[in-house]
């Protein structure tokens, strides 16, 4: 039997599919420039094996231009245009990239600043417009050509004037709406914002004729109207730049212009990887909780750029939770500017850099602790918590990641140390971590169970922090050494008077008994102790549990 086709309804199609793939309907503005951008670099790709053509970058550029009474908005480059076939095939076939196929064609390893490649981006203009034209002439042709649609039901095309080189795309804008104000993307203040956020860093100039009011040249007090035509991208994205052309300050300022915070981060942490996945990344440390860090508002993630294009503000599949605090960005040439946030989480490149990264933050923050532990210690003030959540969030798997990271206040040293510091100092015939756990460092101290330990000469752990003991928990060891609380029953402290202990046991077993019985609901056993030494009386665990973990335990609702 013959293979039949299917059928597609194509307006739904076109319908579902910019809907579905787009959630802001600004993007249109990103795909359109995009699009341009591609077209200029095809230009400059082929300058590189063509000796006729020269690459001038100067008179290479995108326009943005807005007619408020004619109801339209046009961008127009100086890039490689298209053919009449041209016109048809990539924009009359949903779906048919004429970047990805000029990628391939021409063999280009190195064309990944190309940013096209599903061949959907140029749809996204029916978001906004009722009708799309778009007048062509292609780099070789002596003949333009004019497309124009209004949507799925089809397209015109005939020949036209046009004397450069390039593609002019007018969009006639949509009628306002109660739920969408159409008109806004006629206005030169929401375009130029548009622009900045999601096509900062193409690179080529984005120009758009600016109008506005300033100081006369020379003059204090007189104004002029002004028009100008203004770049309004910044192009070269400063996480492309050299590390070493850059300072402590540039590194500020983009924190502060990207509005990550209102505080100094402590620390910045720039990546390049240029291996099988190429990303580029500033990371910060902030210095501050932010106020929001606790509530549920709080969105962790890092802004997604493809290619000096935005894709994502918040991704969070970048970080994970017990991270969420560093705030910054990643460019990645090898991700699609189109690919939505569902497919965006199955990448197979996102989980690696995520993973990349995960480590840089890690290796970032181990340094810190080794070479400016101040800074390291007002880090751990605001964000230890989280740290110490995540090994518990994580069944202790994070391990490798978090445990040197890690700090206790401690008895013997009267401040934060870390494990791996504890450890180093412990006597051979140490077996235990020790940890006390209380309400604060001052009545930790004073908890009859710490005397024994204390008085070996061991160091103990001051747990204050509700989760430090389920996270240390979660732990099991460190360095195969396992943690053990001062009230638990066994200390794993050898005893010396064993004969004068079991002498008191017996001595005293009938008040022990009658103890026991009046206790009973409270305790399961009443004994000689053999840790105290200035205190009559204490109580001590049994299970697993330290009293004060049960104590958290009861207080969760069930
Ligand atoms: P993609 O950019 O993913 O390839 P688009 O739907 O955005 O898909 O565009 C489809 C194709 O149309 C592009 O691959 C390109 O060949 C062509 N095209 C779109 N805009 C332009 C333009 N301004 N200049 C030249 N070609 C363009
Ligand atoms: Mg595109």
């Amino acid at each position: 039997m013959a293979k039949k086709q299917f059928k597609a309804e194509s307006k739904r199609l076109l319908d579902m599919m910019i809907h579905s793939i787009y959630s802001q309907k600004e993007i249109f503005l990103r795909e359109l420039i995009s699009n341009a951008s591609d077209a200029i670099d095809k230009i400059y790709y082929k300058a590189l094996t063509d000796d006729t053509l020269t690459f001038d970058k100067d008179s290479y550029y995108i326009k943005v231009s807005a007619d408020k009474e004619a109801r339209t908005l046009t961008i127009t480059d100086t890039g490689i245009g298209m053919t009449k076939e041209e016109l048809e095939q990539h924009l009359g076939t949903i779906a048919k990239s004429g970047s990805l196929a000029f990628k391939s064609e021409n063999e280009l390893k190195d064309g990944h600043d190309i940013i096209g490649q599903f061949g959907v981006g140029f749809y996204s203009a029916f978001m906004v417009a009722d009708v799309v034209t778009v007048i062509s002439k292609a780099l070789g042709s002596d003949e333009a050509y004019k497309w124009e649609s209004e949507g799925a039901d089809g397209y015109k095309i005939e020949p036209c004037e046009k004397e450069t080189v390039g593609t002019e795309i007018i969009l006639k804008i949509k009628q306002n709406t109660e739920d969408e104000k159409y008109e806004e993307y006629l206005e030169e203040y929401h375009l130029k914002g548009i622009i900045k956020k999601y096509s900062d860093f193409i690179r080529y100039p984005i120009k758009m004729d600016v109008t506005g009011r300033r100081l006369k040249e020379g003059s204090e007090d007189e104004y002029e109207d002004y028009q100008e035509e203004q770049t309004i991208n910044s192009m070269v994205p400063i996480w492309r730049k050299n590390k070493n052309e850059l300072t402590a300050e540039d590194y500020e300022n983009f924190y502060q212009e990207k509005r990550y915070g209102f505080d100094k981060p402590i620390k910045h942490i720039h990546v390049k990887v240029d291996g099988t996945v190429r990303y580029n990344a500033i990371l910060f440390i902030p210095e501050n909780i932010p106020f929001d860090y606790y509530s549920k508002e709080f969105e962790k993630g890092l802004e997604l750029y493809s290619n000096g294009v935005l894709i994502m503000e918040k991704c969070p599949d970048l970080l994970p939770d017990y991270f969420s605090f560093v705030k910054g960005m990643v460019d990645s040439e090898d991700l699609s500017l189109n690919i939505s946030r569902e497919i965006l989480q199955q990448d197979k490149q996102l989980k690696f850099i995520a993973k990349n990264i995960k480590t840089k933050i890690k290796k970032e923050l181990e340094s810190l602790l080794k070479h400016d532990r101040e800074k390291y210690e007002a880090f751990y003030q605001s964000f230890g918590r989280q740290l110490k959540f995540g090994v518990y969030n994580n069944f202790g798997q994070e391990k490798d990641v978090l445990q040197d990271l890690l700090m206790f206040y401690s008895s013997k040293e009267k401040k934060l140390v870390t494990l791996d510091e504890y450890v180093s100092r412990m006597p051979e015939d140490q077996k235990y971590i020790y940890y006390a756990t209380g309400e604060s460092n001052e009545r930790i101290e004073k908890m009859p169970q710490t005397e024994l330990v204390a008085d070996k000469g061991y160091e103990i752990l001051y747990f204050t922090d509700d989760v430090d003991e389920f996270a240390i928990k979660m732990l099991l060891n460190y360095k195969e050494k396992e943690f053990k609380s001062v009230s638990s029953g066994d200390l794993g402290i050898e005893e010396e008077n064993d004969n004068k202990h079991e002498a008191e046991e017996k001595e005293n077993k009938e008040l022990f008994n009658l103890m026991k019985e009046v206790l009973s609901e409270k305790v399961t056993d009443v004994k000689v102790s053999k840790r105290l030494k200035t205190h009559p009386v204490c109580l001590s665990a049994n299970g697993e549990l330290s009293i004060e973990m049960e104590k958290v335990l009861n207080m969760m609702p069930n």
